[in-house]
Parts: C-alpha cells; structure tokens; sequence
C-alpha cells in the first residue's frame, strides 16, 4: 500500500475543529477513529465499538483538504491535528499517509491507550509532536478489570516510545477510576512510571452520574 493509495481509507465518529491548547499546542482538530481494542467500562465514546455508529470514512487526501480551511490557525498558533478515537494508532497506515500530504508545519498528536502492535507506533513516529497516552492504572488487575484487556503491551510500549523521543513530548493521562483503583493504586501507578521516565501526567477523577451511564469529568465526549 503507497501513501496514494485510493484504497487507504479510515471510518470516524467525528471531526472536531477549533479546540485551544485542550489537546495540543495551539489550535487543533481533532480527527476521532471509530474502532478501539479496549472495553473500558465508562467508555464515554462508545460508539467508536459500535460497526453501526460509523459516521463516515475518509481517505487522507480527503482529510489534510477539509483541514485546510483551518490552514491559517494552525500556523499561527503552532497546531495542527490531533488524532484521537476510539484508537487511533490503530490507523497508522493513514496518519502516516496523511503526514505526508499535509502543509509540514501543521503538528501531529495522537491520543492513544498504547494498546497495540509495536508496529504501529515506529510507523507514525517520525510524525508524532505529542503523545496523550491514556494509560488508566499500571496495575495488571485493575486495567484487565476496567478494559477487559491486559497491559503487559501498554507498558513496553511506553517504554520504548521513552527511549525514541524527549519525556517533554509524552503526557500520561491517570484516573482515579471510581470502583476501579484507589488514590493509593493511583500514586503507585504515577510512582512507577515516573520511574521509566514519564515527567508529565494528567491525574483527574471520573465523575459518574446517578444514572449507570458513566462520564468523566475531564475528558468531554466528542459528541453527544
Ligand atoms: S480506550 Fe477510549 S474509546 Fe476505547 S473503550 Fe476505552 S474509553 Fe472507550
């Protein structure tokens, strides 16, 4: 598959425009993938898990010419794209696609679980300014729990991605999970990976509402 490749499309729940400094330096789009391996039990996007709740695709030529309009922003303001989902890194062929299409100086950020194939990650490398990793709880209980995944990749992922690029350009996002980890399991979390490196964090709570639909409190739904 070539870069140009009319077949390389990708399926979003939306596109986001004009977010300030809330995802990136700068003014952004952000540019949700439908699709994640995880199962997040207050998956606040959960159509990103529904086949039926894809709003559209999109091929990269596609997307770097419905960013344009926003051309001017992102170079005055030193941002760009930020790509997020679901899980984006899932869509490395495009992003790296669309990196190569795109005006240089828009940035690229990805929001992402870490939660996939190495692979992925070396692929979009070169393109990434920022990295938003939502890594939930270090402990392997507690994320098998809350995900239904393991984070065994999650981990040596992070681990890598620290030996590839400047800690200034990695913020890892952790929450106090309610039901899920303590303030305690939070701190241990937060301890280790300071450990390997990790020198920005994020730490929030999840607030849920009385209804069993949960939310979280930082981190607003891409759309109702
Ligand atoms: S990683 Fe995000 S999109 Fe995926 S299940 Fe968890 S909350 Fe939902």
């Amino acid at each position: 598959m070539t870069d140009h490749d009319s077949s390389l499309t990708a399926p979003l729940i939306a596109i986001e425009r004009h977010r300030l400094v809330t995802d990136g330096e700068g003014v952004t789009t952000l540019v949700a993938f439908h699709g994640c391996p995880l199962r997040c039990r207050y998956c606040i996007n959960s159509q990103c898990l529904d086949p039926a709740r894809v709003w559209r695709t999109i091929t990269p030529n596609e997307l770097v010419g419905e960013l344009a309009i926003d051309n001017l922003y992102f170079l005055a303001t030193g941002g760009g794209v930020t790509f997020g989902g679901g899980e984006p890194l899932l869509r490395s062929e495009f992003i790296h696609a669309f990196a190569g299409l795109c005006v240089p100086q828009w940035s690229i950020n990805v929001e992402t679980s870490l939660n996939v194939h190495r692979h992925h990650l070396e692929l979009v490398l070169p393109h990434v300014r920022w990295w938003l990793i939502d890594i939930k709880d270090t402990n392997e209980d507690i994320y098998r729990r809350y995900t239904g995944r393991d984070n065994a990749l999650v981990l040596s992922n992070l681990q890598w991605l620290l030996q590839k690029v400047p800690s200034e350009q990695v913020t890892v996002r952790l929450p106090h999970i309610p039901g899920y980890n303590t303030d305690a399991d939070v701190s241990r979390s937060r301890a280790r990976l300071a450990s390997l490196g990790v020198t920005q964090f994020d730490e929030f709570t999840y607030r849920l509402p009385p209804s069993s639909q949960a939310s979280q409190e930082k981190a607003e739904p891409y759309f109702q």
